[in-house]
């Protein structure tokens, strides 16, 4: 009989080493000081309709409403940053949710408030607002600001169209959250059998851990028990996930665009050929990752291999594991390469408590960097010591890197930048942290698998993030096109993608058709394929930097200097990768064979 004490909890949040925690102190001192800031930004967004009207009066008005609208925006996102690394350290605090839901709609507020900027902007004849931006000198730095809103010219309705849109934002966002709250919160997994034979609750934490075990069962187990969870509650995630589209459909429709892809890609000024040639070359290239697959069963030595067998390391037991401790000092030296400017902001991070290290009960999954111009940039990480998590702490390092220097490097309204560059400087890391490690272990066993790593890193971005992209770019299509998105519907198209992208190789067991349901990404609206496209532009960069050229690793140090001072896919055509062409992909794909090459050699050796 199982008893509970038997069972390995997580720790509740109270229970965690605070050492182990971020430090939110120095955004809000307390409570009291986020309430008086919030009171104050409320009456501000309040006087904020004192502005409406006022822009098409001369240049001179044009900077003073900017200034004051982003004088507000600014402090609110103080408020949003603070609320929500509050929210997600334990979603199931309900003073925490609270804080957030408030927080949130202060936000949509503000929004509501200054939904008549972009359109009375527009309202200005474009000769007339040329020659304004020529003339004043006070509107300079605001230049690039004004062309990324009159570059949607055809595509922002009149203003109080904009403004109902805006009022509607919360209701609108309601799949999305449904979704967060379920996945987050409210789903409870059963309890299994961890490598040693303990009995463990299954988490989204737990799960990543065992779905790399080497031992067939576990894994199989955790796999099975995870999805008969989501099986479960299949035809409300069709819903939320069905709601989402349909809010984006909606929104891309009234706003005159072709679709969802044309409206969410052309916020950053990327033409879709990007995803085209992605999506294109990845299919090209498909042989690739139906030979390692079959080198992976090959080793496995198993009849089958199963979706569940993709995870587990198939170079031996892996010997490399780090406690945070040990990652940290693993990470300044693989990142050395950036040069001692860039180290020494790493090391701010780690002496300054900007990170969440620990998983706790309610934590929200996953990793992430986050902050806002007026806040530092912190990270969210769910810890467990093994070289996966060292490979999360560089990557969330990166994001949280380029955020550092593009706040201290750009003025407030630049002070941001698009995802699309975002994952660059994360996948960079990553990268430059696999050189790092095949150069520190030359013996066999570990070069293969750190390989092994590798090419598993390149399968779950490029290919499988690929596959993600494909699959929301085909359900915006099909709900557009009047296809009720069902669980069925839904579920039958993932398990053929799944057999197209593994190959006949790996059995596509049932399970994997629900596994659109659980994946948070798919609410975000065309953000995956910007993980592949990152993860080969990163490819070239980190190339670039291992050369040793100081010009070209000043290049790159620009490039996070940045900000969203440009367009992205002209910032990194100045770091060094036009990613309008696909000579980037082509040259990853490379990289990846040449790898899938040594590890063959180095594998079949050891047979
Ligand atoms: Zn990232």
């Amino acid at each position: 009989m199982l008893s509970l004490a038997d069972v390995k909890q997580l720790p509740t949040r109270a229970e965690v080493d605070p050492d182990l925690t971020w430090d939110l102190t120095p955004i809000f001192e307390n409570q009291a000081a986020f309430d008086q800031l919030f009171e104050q930004v409320s009456a501000q967004i309040a006087a904020l309709s004192q502005q409406q009207g006022r822009l098409k009066a001369g240049p001179k008005e044009l900077v003073s409403v900017i200034e004051a609208i982003l004088t507000v925006i600014r402090p609110a996102e103080k408020l949003y940053v603070y609320a929500s690394l509050k929210h997600d350290q334990d979603t199931s605090d309900a003073a925490n949710q609270a804080l957030s839901g408030r927080t949130q709609h202060l936000l949509t507020q503000l929004e509501s408030q200054i939904a008549w900027f972009d359109p009375e902007l527009l309202a200005v004849d474009a000769d007339e607002l040329n020659r304004w931006l020529v003339t004043e000198p006070k509107l300079k730095p605001y230049v690039h600001y004004i062309h990324t809103i009159t570059d949607a010219r055809e595509h922002v309705l009149s203003p109080a169209a904009e403004e109902l849109l805006a009022k509607a934002g919360d209701a609108l966002g309601a799949s999305s959250n449904t979704f967060s709250v379920l996945n987050d919160a409210d789903l409870e997994f059963p309890i299994v059998e961890d490598d040693d034979g303990q009995t463990v609750q299954l988490s989204q934490g737990v799960y990543d851990q065992l779905i790399q075990s080497t031992k067939p069962e576990v894994r199989k187990m955790a796999f099975k028990q995870l999805y008969s969870v989501y099986h479960q509650f299949r035809h409300t995630l069709a819903a939320t996930l069905s709601g989402n589209v349909k809010t984006h459909n909606f929104s891309a429709n009234v706003h005159h665009y072709q679709d969802a892809r044309q409206a969410a890609m052309s916020s950053n000024h990327i033409d879709e050929s990007v995803f085209d040639s992605l999506v294109t070359s990845v299919h090209e290239h498909l042989p690739l990752l139906h030979r390692y697959v079959g080198i992976r069963r090959q080793i496995l030595n198993l009849p089958e291999l199963h979706m569940y067998d993709l995870y587990t390391p198939i170079a031996g037991v892996p010997e490399l594991s780090y406690t945070f401790e040990e990652a940290k000092e693993e990470a300044l030296k693989a990142l050395a390469v950036l040069g001692p400017d860039y180290i020494s902001h790493v090391k701010e991070a780690f002496d300054s408590h900007w990170i969440d290290v620990v998983e706790n009960k309610g934590k929200r999954s996953g990793a992430y960097s986050s902050g806002m111009y007026d806040t530092a940039p912190y990270i969210l990480l769910n810890w467990q010591d093994n070289l996966e998590s060292l490979f999360t702490l560089v990557h969330e390092m990166g994001h949280s890197m380029h955020s550092y220097y593009t706040t201290h490097n750009q003025p407030y309204q630049y002070g941001d930048y698009a995802i699309f560059v975002a994952e660059i400087a994360s996948t960079t890391n990553e990268t430059l942290l696999t050189d790092y490690l095949l150069k520190k272990y030359p013996d066999k066993a570990t070069q293969a698998y750190i390989l092994n790593h590798y090419l598993d890193g390149f399968k779950g971005t490029v290919y499988r993030q690929t596959q993600f992209a494909e699959f929301e770019h085909f359900i915006h299509q099909q709900d557009a096109a009047g296809q009720p998105l069902t669980a069925d519907f839904l579920s039958e198209y993932y398990l053929k993608l799944n057999q197209t992208y593994y190959g006949d190789d790996v059995i596509s067991d049932p399970e994997i058709a629900d596994e659109w349901s659980r994946i948070p990404h798919f609410y975000y609206n065309y953000y995956v394929y910007q993980y592949a496209t990152g993860f080969a532009a990163a490819n070239t960069l980190a190339s670039r930097i291992l050369s040793g050229d100081e010009a070209k690793r000043n290049d790159y140090l620009n490039y996070l200097k940045s900000g969203s001072s440009d367009y992205p896919i002209e910032v990194m055509k100045r770091a060094g990768v036009d990613m309008t062409q696909v000579a980037y992909l082509d040259q990853a794909f490379a990289a990846f064979e040449k790898r899938l090459d040594q590890f063959s050699t180095l594998v079949n050796e050891n047979h």
